[in-house]
């Protein structure tokens, strides 16, 4: 991955900024992170590496928290905000003791760019024109949104989810082989995928996009809302389940908690997608809906610096909570607590119990 300071700006500053900076700070996070080549993408005459950092507890039986970007290539805000995670973590490094406290407890992974290829040559899917998030084989159990919900029709219109039996895209299977491997034997797991570019508000997300029902862990994912409205009161997200919005095929996160129920079934995976909230940048600077990445990031400086300022917020409460989860995560022996009940009551009027049932395709 090591190309040089200069090689990189030269090859990837004009299109590829995202990844000129986060080379940069893998440069910088060396000695406090593990800093891996994940893999590479080939796209024509380029190539580009596919970088992980990876702070924290080396133990593989500490609980884990992991960021991801970039899945969407137009969604470059997601990237900017995972650097800006890493950012703070290594100035953090420093001199934060209680930085350091989190560091010793728990594993903090960050995957800042899933989809190089697309977001140089600007495209929300892959270079296959494969949409990475309806990537997964596992279809709706309900009735997909059309087109947005997954389709294979044709690589030509987004959304695409791949052609039936194709398997996953090299992004999406490196990504996937990346986060099971930190997640396999964590007694505790939260992701966070960073999104934008649906609606006013900035929401988090939870499994399932593929069904209505209740997830295995709706309890955590309550139990987790509960700490986030009593410690970050004036907070302006929206937490819910996916379906509740959209019910899709093919979403990545539905599939691995799918799969980590049946491999690991007494350990949480709680694995969020923050969506932030674009059309408020729109509405604000409504010129910008006539450039394609205008639609989904914020384009002036000063909100660019609020909206990364807002989420990393977030992302060191989420980070905290993972180091603490027993704390307050509110599972008891049978996978259970008040929380599930209060679950259920607030994002699932329809059912009594969570049901659980498998359905992998
Ligand atoms: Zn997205």
């Amino acid at each position: 991955m090591y190309l040089s300071p200069d090689e990189r700006t030269e090859k990837f500053i004009e299109k590829l900024p995202e990844l000129v900076q986060i080379l940069n700070l893998a440069d910088a996070a060396s000695g406090m992170a593990e800093i891996a080549e994940e893999s590479t993408v080939v796209a024509g005459k380029w190539e580009f590496p596919l970088p992980s950092f990876t702070f924290g507890s080396k133990d593989p039986n500490a609980p884990v928290f992991i960021v991801v970007g970039g899945v969407h290539g137009l969604e470059r805000i997601g990237s900017n905000l995972a650097a800006a995670f890493i950012k703070s973590m290594i100035e953090s490094y420093a001199w934060d003791d209680a930085f350091r406290f989190v560091l010793d407890r728990c594993k903090i992974c960050v995957y800042p760019l899933v989809n190089p290829a697309g977001m140089f040559f600007k495209y929300r899917s892959n270079m296959n024109g494969v949409d990475l998030m309806r990537n997964a084989p596992l279809d709706a159990t309900e009735k997909a949104v059309k087109l947005v919900g997954g389709h294979r029709i044709s690589p030509r219109l987004p959304w695409f989810r791949g052609m039936e039996g194709a398997g996953l895209e090299h992004e999406a299977e490196t990504l996937l082989s990346f986060v099971r491997a930190h997640v396999a034997r964590a007694p505790f797991a939260m992701i966070i995928d960073l999104h934008s570019g649906f609606g006013v508000k900035d929401r988090i997300w939870f499994p399932y996009a593929y069904s209505s029902r209740p997830f295995q862990w709706v309890g955590v994912a309550h139990a987790l809302k509960h700490r986030l409205d009593r410690c970050l009161p004036n907070h302006v997200y929206l937490m819910e389940p996916q379906s509740k919005t959209y019910i899709t095929h093919g979403d990545l996160w539905d599939y691995l908690t799918l799969e980590h129920e049946q491999r690991n079934s007494a350990s949480p995976l709680l694995a969020l997608t923050l969506e932030m909230g674009s059309w408020t940048w729109i509405r604000k600077n409504p010129r910008q809906i006539f450039s394609s990445l205008g639609i989904f990031n914020p384009v002036l400086p000063h909100r660019i610096q609020r909206t990364l300022r807002r989420h990393v917020t977030l992302l060191e409460f989420l980070m905290r909570a993972t180091a603490s989860w027993e704390r307050w995560s509110d599972i008891q022996s049978s996978g259970t607590g008040l929380h599930s009940e209060s679950a259920l009551r607030l994002w699932y009027p329809g059912f009594t119990q969570a049901n659980t049932q498998l359905v992998l395709t």
